[in-house]
């Protein structure tokens, strides 16, 4: 594998073989990441890079694109089932541009919107200032409660007295099942537009066990190489009313040529989405995060709102007394690699917060199990406990290394 590669740039293939490496031996605990298979990783390698087709199946700038035209139908077709939405688009290049597409799609610039804030869980394109979508638009925010949950009575109360043009559910740090219905019917109240970012959930969500917003929601929009397993890159779904908004939107709004081979990637990823296990993958994924909360919290951690409702739980290191970033690298030391990340009501910064995320998609998908899971927490228990102790993260990052022997990553031989 790769002998071109190692051949014609030994700089880039070493640094790629050493990262396959860190891949393999250490555990993956960051909430959005994940492993694609063999077969996603083969068809984002192939020739499909090489061409142009701004446009839409059928309605192309470019000649040449029978091929392209088949293979974007079937990735729309293949996306609409899994979800049931009555339209799909797959030329998203990324979760963010899919959420800037959106806004262009329903919203003029200066429109006011209400989106779950940053530092509760939100994501920076929910208007945040440092980011595109605060800085084009009115974001007003809504939050957790001290509980660490969204209190939709005050979502209501906050909605009916800002008026927004649009109401966004969804988050990147929140670790409770979201009320679709609720927000439907608040947005209704005042005449919003309903727009959910499912980023994390989409695989969760297409496994069966998450409620789903599409049934209700106006516009969805959502990561594919999350929890959905596929290449790097996004999808925007939406009733058929907005569809021609959505697609002007990413092109020629947002975006140029779209990226065919990670489109095909996408195509290859749904299919996986529609076979039966990947419905046990997604039950898997919620089923270790559940036991990988109940063992952490046995051993003292506190977890932001008391526990998980799907693959990811925010950790307040307080009751390690230890920071976030105290935490991170001394877990990296360890073979387990997380993030820092603020938690709600956070008297500390972004980038030294009190919290850390973890998240149990990627190690699900090396077949870890319930087992797996206590072994986790007793470790990050003994390297938690003393961030400082760097004998414990030597030994830590030996036994890793052993248990990852037995779960080998898709598309790494060592
Ligand atoms: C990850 C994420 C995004 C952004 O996706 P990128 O592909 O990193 O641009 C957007 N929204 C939410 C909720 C996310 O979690």
């Amino acid at each position: 594998m790769l002998t071109h590669l190692q051949a014609q740039d030994p700089d880039i293939y070493e640094a790629i073989k050493r990262e396959e490496k860190r891949q393999a031996f250490e555990l993956e605990l960051i909430a959005s990441e994940n492993y694609v298979s063999e077969a996603v990783l083969e068809t984002m390698g192939t020739i499909l890079t090489n061409k142009y087709s701004e446009g839409y199946p059928g309605k192309r700038y470019y000649a040449g694109q029978e091929n392209i035209d088949t293979i974007e139908n079937i990735a729309i077709k293949r996306a609409k089932e899994i979800f049931g939405a009555q339209h799909a688009n797959v030329q998203a290049l990324s979760g963010s541009p899919a959420n800037a597409a959106v806004y262009m799609a329903f919203l003029k610039p200066g429109d006011k919107v209400l989106g779950l804030s940053l530092d509760h869980g939100g994501h920076l394109s929910h208007g945040h200032p440092v980011n595109f979508s605060g800085v084009l638009y009115n974001f007003v925010r809504y939050g957790v409660e001290e509980d660490g949950i969204i209190d939709m009575d005050k979502v209501r109360e906050i909605a009916l007295k800002e008026k927004p043009k649009m109401i966004v559910a969804g988050f990147s740090a929140y670790s409770r099942n979201m009320e679709w219905k609720r927000f439907k019917e608040i947005a209704d109240e005042i005449g919003a537009f309903t727009f959910a970012d499912i980023a994390h959930i989409a695989g969760l969500i297409a496994g069966g066990v998450l409620d789903s917003p599409v049934p209700f929601f106006d516009v969805v929009s959502t990561t594919t190489h999350k929890t959905l397993r596929g290449p790097r890159g996004a999808l925007i779904l939406c009733k058929e009313e907005y569809a021609k908004n959505v697609d002007k939107a990413i092109f020629p709004g947002m975006q140029g040529g779209p990226h065919d081979h990670i489109n095909a990637a996408k195509a290859v990823a749904f299919k996986e989405v529609m076979q039966p296990e990947f419905k046990d993958y997604a039950a898997q994924v919620v089923k270790n995060a559940k036991v990988l909360a109940e063992e952490l919290k046995n051993y003292g951690f506190s977890i932001i709102s008391g526990g998980t409702d799907n693959h990811l739980m925010l950790l307040d290191m307080n009751s390690k007394n230890c920071t976030g970033k105290e935490a991170e690298h001394a877990l990296e030391k360890a073979g387990i690699s997380c993030n820092k990340n603020m938690i709600p009501f956070d008297p500390r910064s972004p980038f030294d917060p009190s919290g850390i995320r973890i998240g149990t998609p990627a190690i699900t998908t090396r077949g870890m199990k319930e087992e797996e899971m206590k072994t986790l927490a007793k470790w990050m228990n003994e390297v938690c406990s003393d961030v400082h102790d760097e004998a414990t993260q030597k030994r830590v990052a030996a036994e890793v290394k052993e248990l990852c022997q037995h779960y080998p990553v898709p598309g790494i031989k060592l």
